[in-house]
């Protein structure tokens, strides 16, 4: 289908493969090109410019970013174009958890995007659907990832446009900002904080749908 949603599904591929056998990329790309509305790549860190050529993000829609313990390795050149993408072109970045540290990402929040504190203690994380009206909530309520690491507020990041998800950790002792939402120059960004790579959470039906939702959204629908 031509005028499908371009989706570049990027990973450095650090996951487990007992997690991901084909990377969180590859796992959400399968799902996504279920959909008639959606055409959706792979791309890693070790393929030609970065998975990230000029080429490559011309011809897509959304970019879906996850990195972790090596987000130093990408290239000043390969931030630049996502950046210019983004903020020039309007591809949307969706930004899956330890993303919260990748360059690009930071580039397009300018600021620190620290958490106050990262606890992988594998235990359940609810969460909450606190903008119901938003589209990326659109078919969601509230659900529970039984395994889960949390991170702890205050998260240093811009005035988000809307708080979609919170997840509530710790018997509701923490709460955080799991679904955040803003417009960067022309692109729409979601960013989507729980799916520590050991917990194989982007195969919960909950979680794929708000990925299908955020891919939407984040292509402008
Ligand atoms: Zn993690």
């Amino acid at each position: 289908m031509s005028n499908a949603i371009q989706v570049l599904a990027w990973s450095e591929l650090t996951e487990p493969k007992y997690a991901y056998p084909k990377g969180i990329n590859g796992a959400l790309a399968e799902y996504l090109n279920v959909f008639d509305d959606i055409s959706a790549k792979t791309a890693c860190l070790n393929d030609r410019d970065q998975g990230v050529s000029e080429n490559a993000l011309a011809n897509a829609d959304v970019l879906i970013w996850f990195g972790h313990v090596k987000h130093g390795e990408v290239k000043q050149e390969s931030i630049d174009r996502i950046v210019r993408h983004v903020k020039e072109r309007g591809m949307g970045f969706l930004g899956l958890h330890s993303t919260h540290f990748a360059l690009p990402y930071k580039a397009l929040m300018g600021t620190s995007c620290a958490w106050r504190t990262y606890v992988e203690d594998g235990k359940p994380g609810h969460i909450k659907v606190v903008s119901p009206s938003h589209p990326i909530a659109e078919g969601v309520t509230d659900f529970v990832i039984p395994h889960e690491e949390w991170y702890g507020e205050p998260y240093e990041v811009p005035e988000p446009e809307a708080v979609v998800f919170e997840g509530h950790y710790v018997d509701g002792k923490e709460i955080a900002r799991d679904g955040l939402v803003w417009t960067v120059g022309k692109g729409r960004v979601f960013y989507f904080r729980p799916g520590h790579e050991t917990y194989p959470i982007y195969y919960m039906a909950e979680i794929r749908k708000i990925i299908l939702n955020g891919v939407r959204w984040c292509a402008g629908c």
